[in-house]
């Protein structure tokens, strides 16, 4: 998505430890024109007309999420982080390792939001190396929902979460693929790859 591209390369900040700072207009400050077009070429990359549900974790997808929500006219689904998983069984839940603070979190659901017969589009900020959006999957999973796919904003494309996910059968639709970046070469989409 090339307006998305433009503005990664015009705002986006390269980081230590492999992190992409893009909380200028995706996940701190949100330019809403901008996600509203990401919401659209969502729409366009998953036309199925049975899709039903968004499934997204906080705090990043939220908003995201629910302006994609719009294009599908469904209902968006997120899932929490939390200190305790409380065993009633009302919840499916997970544990998913945070890239970004490098640390475990127990990730829940609750059970009367998912249903066998939803079938659920996965949406997420980033893509890195996976844990996130294994983690989602596999509570959707849990529910026996299926799963239409999967939509990322910006994917890391050098770490192997895509692989990873899309190994499984799963389709991933990144609106951007990073395939390198360095503060001394800047940002490398995966479509301006030379070799
Ligand atoms: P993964 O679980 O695939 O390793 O990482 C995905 C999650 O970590 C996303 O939900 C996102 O919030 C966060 N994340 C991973 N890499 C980056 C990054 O480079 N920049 C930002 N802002 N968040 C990231």
């Amino acid at each position: 998505m090339q307006a998305l591209e433009e503005r990664i390369r015009k705002d986006g900040v390269i980081k230590e430890g492999n992190v992409l700072k893009v909380d200028s207009f995706l996940n701190h400050r949100m330019d809403i024109e901008l996600i509203n077009e990401i919401g659209r070429e969502f729409r366009r990359l998953f036309p199925d007309k049975s899709i039903n549900k968004i499934l997204t974790i906080e705090a990043s997808g939220i908003g995201i999420a629910c302006i994609t929500a719009q294009y599908f006219g469904c209902p968006v689904v997120f899932a929490k982080k939390t200190q305790s998983i409380n065993i009633d069984g009302e919840v499916y839940s997970t544990q998913i390792k945070s890239f970004t603070h490098n640390r475990t979190y127990d990730v829940i659901v609750k059970k009367a939001f998912l249903s066998p017969d939803d079938n659920i589009l996965i949406i997420d900020d980033f893509l890195a190396n996976g844990c996130a959006l294994l983690g989602l999957i596999d509570i959707v999973k849990g529910s026996g929902a299926s799963i239409a796919g999967a939509g990322i904003v910006i994917e890391k494309g050098w770490q192997n979460g895509g692989e990873l996910v899309r190994s499984r059968g799963i389709r991933v639709e990144s609106l951007a693929i990073v395939e390198s970046m360095s503060v001394e070469n800047g940002i490398v989409f995966r479509h301006e790859q030379t070799v």
